[in-house]
């Protein structure tokens, strides 16, 4: 057959030539080793949390290597675009400080390798798409779209399950020889009746031998070698996701792509059609599902319904996108909390990351050690930074609380208790944390959520109080104020004195720790909170005094 001539039937509006795409997308002047990465997601409106991971890895790659970091916007399938979701994707990702240097950004393209999205490169696609078809390497498939798309989710399934086709592979091998038999004549008369057509590459692989990949994580991998023949252009002439990853890594220079998993089989296509373009293909990190694990212990992906699967979950909750990204470098590089420990203060962008120490099982998301991870960099941070967010998220998700943090001296003097030092507090994690936190400081959201336990007499509690308003003095400091909880100890039959309470709590009603509470949860309405004298300074006397009187008149 006459491939050059098929190739000018099938393709007669390329005007470009593959020259000029290799001198207007030369190879990158950038310094020795630095790398080139990319996130390529498909516009599909949801943002998984899992998507930090090859994104992260992506962007470290990149920038701790002097390299450039780009995002192509993957919206070859038409029926799955949400309409705005890469602006909102980029915002989102800035949100968590991922900021890219290329691509397809809010406000337009930026970037010499553009079209960033895949959308606007249909010519380009077109160009390469001719040339395999003037080489022999690939061939037309006339159909319907409909007769087309059963023949794509075949050809899905059996690459969902193609380390083992055995069943069914005798026929579908015979399907696949059948579409590569035809004549230039039915070509000129299918094209001329305006039929639309679907373009295949031959696949020279013997599906019983292995090829041997590499995936910078997982090593040296045997896939089974590429015989199925490969979809590059769907009828509408867009390609799909094999054929413009091919042609796009190599026109965008990306030394290494960083992917989900599920591309993993895959692989020899990729490779494959690398080979027949005679491309250098990049690397490859494969990057393994995010699971979750179940009470009864075992392990399933995180999937769309879960918490933490959606990025807006942590956004109403309140976890702080540094928090955020603090957490999955700790689940990206085995040795970063120790390295977090050593360098409590540093930025996680100084972190050394560093491919080989990537697990390449998959993480498992624990939104307990989430919380953890969070109250420690809450911890870490000014309570200039922690009231700053703390506003930004109260506007959104706690209108009616928002306007009482317009009192910023205020706000700041709850949040500053416990912080710095070597032994910060680590109270909340979280905005909806630390919400809570603050309630009991403010008149309009103070209640008396914990009651007194059963076991402590009402009218110890009662006389307790009153004896506190007795003595009490604002201008007292920590230690008189302390001094005077425990004298009114003695009078009601209760230790002063730990210690000695410990000897024998028998020969008394009570400590100083329970008339402490008295006090507490009148004033706080919580059993717990933070240093009681602190917490009434903040108030102020007026308002500690109003409550413990509303409690005695209460009890
Ligand atoms: N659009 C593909 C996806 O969302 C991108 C895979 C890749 O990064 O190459 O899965």
């Amino acid at each position: 057959m006459d491939y050059k001539y098929l190739s000018e039937l099938l393709f007669p509006d390329v005007t470009m030539t593959e020259e000029e795409l290799e001198a207007k997308y030369p190879p990158r002047q950038l310094p020795d080793g630095a790398k080139v990465t990319r996130f390529a997601p498909s516009p599909t409106g949801f943002v998984h949390f899992g998507g930090l991971f090859p994104t992260l890895v992506g962007e470290r790659l990149a920038h701790q290597s002097g390299g450039v970091f780009y995002l192509r916007i993957e919206d070859t399938d038409a029926r799955r675009e949400v309409e705005g979701a890469a602006g909102a994707l980029v915002k989102t990702l800035s949100h968590y400080g991922i900021n890219f240097d290329e691509g397809a950004t809010a406000d337009g393209e930026r970037g010499d390798y553009g079209p960033y999205k895949q959308s606007k490169r249909a010519d380009i696609y077109h160009v390469y798409a001719k040339r395999l078809v003037a080489e022999g390497r690939a061939y037309p498939v006339f159909s319907t779209d409909e007769e087309l798309s059963e023949l794509l989710t075949a050809d899905k399934k059996a690459e969902l399950k193609s380390v083992n086709w055995e069943e069914d592979g005798q026929a579908r091998r015979e399907a696949m020889l059948a579409r590569r038999n035809f004549t230039i004549e039915d070509v000129e008369r299918e094209l001329s009746a305006g039929h639309k057509f679907a373009l295949f590459a031959i696949a020279e692989g013997d599906g019983t031998r292995k090829r041997r990949v590499n995936d910078l994580v997982r090593g040296d991998l045997e896939l089974p070698e590429n015989d199925e023949d490969v979809v590059l252009l769907k009828s509408d002439g867009i390609p799909t996701y094999h054929f413009a990853h091919v042609v796009d890594d190599h026109l965008m220079r990306t030394t290494h792509v960083v992917r989900g998993e599920e591309w993993l089989p895959s692989l020899p296509k990729h490779l494959q059609l690398f080979s027949y373009m005679g491309w250098k293909a990049p690397k490859y990190i494969h990057i393994s599902q995010i699971m979750r694990q179940d009470a009864d212990g075992s392990k399933k992906k995180l999937s769309k319904r879960d918490m933490g699967a959606n990025l807006d979950d942590y956004s109403r909750l309140g976890y702080c996108p540094r928090a955020v990204i603090e957490y999955v470098m700790t689940l990206l590089n085995s040795n970063y909390e120790e390295w977090r420990a050593q360098n409590p203060d540093r930025d996680y962008t100084e972190f050394p990351f560093n491919v080989k120490k990537m697990s390449s099982s998959g993480c498992l998301f624990d939104m307990k050690k989430l919380d953890d991870v969070a109250k420690n960099v809450v911890s870490r941070m000014t309570a200039d930074e922690v009231y700053a967010q703390f506003r930004v998220w109260a506007e959104s998700y706690a209108p009616e609380f928002a306007p009482l943090l317009g009192n910023a001296d205020y706000a700041r003097a709850i949040i500053s208790i416990g912080r710095g030092g070597k032994k910060p507090r680590k109270d909340y994690g979280t905005w909806v944390e630390l919400y809570n936190y603050m309630k009991p400081f403010y008149d309009g959201t103070f209640a008396t959520e914990d009651e007194y336990p059963d076991t402590v007499d009402r009218s110890d509690i009662k006389k307790a109080l009153s004896m506190f308003l007795e003595t009490y003095d604002k201008n007292d400091d920590a230690g008189t104020w302390f001094e005077k909880i425990k004298a009114i100890c003695a009078p009601l039959g209760y230790c002063a004195d730990m210690k000695e309470y410990r000897t024998a709590p028998d020969a008394y009603r009570g400590s100083v720790a329970d008339v402490s509470m008295m006090i507490r949860v009148a004033v706080t309405g919580r059993l717990n909170s933070p240093d009681l004298y602190t917490v009434m300074q903040i108030l102020g006397a007026e308002r500690s005094t109003a409550r413990v009187r509303d409690m005695i008149n209460r009890l």
